[in-house]
């Protein structure tokens, strides 16, 4: 039942192609962790709720370039070679009264302890005003329901992009769409979703997805949803494929344009799947680029 719930949540996770229960995936819990900081005036929470591991077999990250190649960029950043550690962390926002959780990690059933660091950060499920969600995949939306099922978030509305809505309605376990329905709100990407936040536009990784940018005062920090997932391969080698993304093309000329532009900006990131709190700065190296961990 165990190896099911695993394997069925990995296909969710975008990750259909060839996903055995040997395979070398994993997921796994962490201990719950909050960490706060602030942009501008508003207090924002990274939260932990899992990680993963993807074994470096050259049919998720480097597709097409080789895990030799893949094992390079690795032993360069001092990490293992045989396997990329993604981390899953999820934003909460405290901005003009409310309170927004941006995604929901793998839920309970698959190891999220997302109520659990939202227990440590002292805000109960209930408070959760918006959930705002990057995409639609499992290791993003898992966590709207609870173990029994339920919502998670009985009080808040799950905004997402119209075409995420669309996408999820004919991927998801038709149980996980009954439950949330009622509760979603659909937004055009360029909307303003929430005091201070604006989804922005990020084509490639799944249908409608967005990241969003949260601005107080001269202070700004984008969260990134899955333009990038590795914090070492995905800086280093921004130009290979992933085939987590939908459309590779698309999501490659994303990342590009993104990290670029937040290179050159020097903005704030938050980052779901780098190590947690997944806060920092993308930073130019040479003709790619680098993770500048950090919380301001
Ligand atoms: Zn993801």
């Amino acid at each position: 039942m165990r190896a099911a719930i695993w394997v069925t949540g990995l296909i969710s996770l975008g990750l259909a192609g060839g996903v055995r229960a040997d395979s070398g995936f994993g997921l796994a819990s962490v201990p719950p962790a909050a960490q706060s900081f602030r942009v501008g005036s508003l207090e924002l929470t990274a939260l932990h709720d899992a990680q993963f591991v993807v074994p470096n077999d050259g049919k998720v990250f480097g597709v097409g370039a080789g895990v030799a190649a893949v094992q390079d960029v690795l032993r360069a950043a001092g990490a293992p070679t045989d396997r990329i550690t993604l981390s899953v962390n999820v934003l909460l926002v405290r901005t003009g009264g409310r309170i927004l959780l941006l995604d929901t990690g793998l839920g309970p059933n698959l190891h999220g302890g997302l109520l659990e660091s939202l227990r440590v950060a002292g805000v109960a499920p209930g408070a959760v005003t918006d959930v705002l969600i990057t995409h639609p995949h499992m290791d993003h939306i898992g966590g709207l329901l609870d173990a029994g099922g339920q919502l998670a978030f009985p009080h808040a509305t799950i905004r997402m992009a119209s075409a995420a809505w669309t996408w999820l309605k004919g991927q998801a376990p038709p149980k996980l769409v009954g439950v949330i329905a009622g509760h979603v709100q659909t937004f055009e990407p360029g909307a303003r979703v929430a005091p201070g936040v604006t989804a922005i536009a990020l084509p490639g990784h799944t249908p409608g997805h967005v990241g969003y940018q949260i601005v107080s005062g001269h202070s700004r920090l984008l969260d990134i949803g899955d333009v990038a997932h590795s914090s070492v391969v995905s800086l280093a080698k921004p130009e290979w494929a992933v085939s987590f993304d939908s459309d590779a093309s698309l999501a490659k000329a994303t990342r590009a344009k993104t990290l670029g532009a937040l290179a050159k900006d020097h903005e704030l990131v938050f980052a779901p799947h780098f190590p947690f709190p997944g806060v920092g700065h993308i930073v130019a190296e040479g003709d790619a680029f680098a993770w500048q961990a950090g919380i301001p």
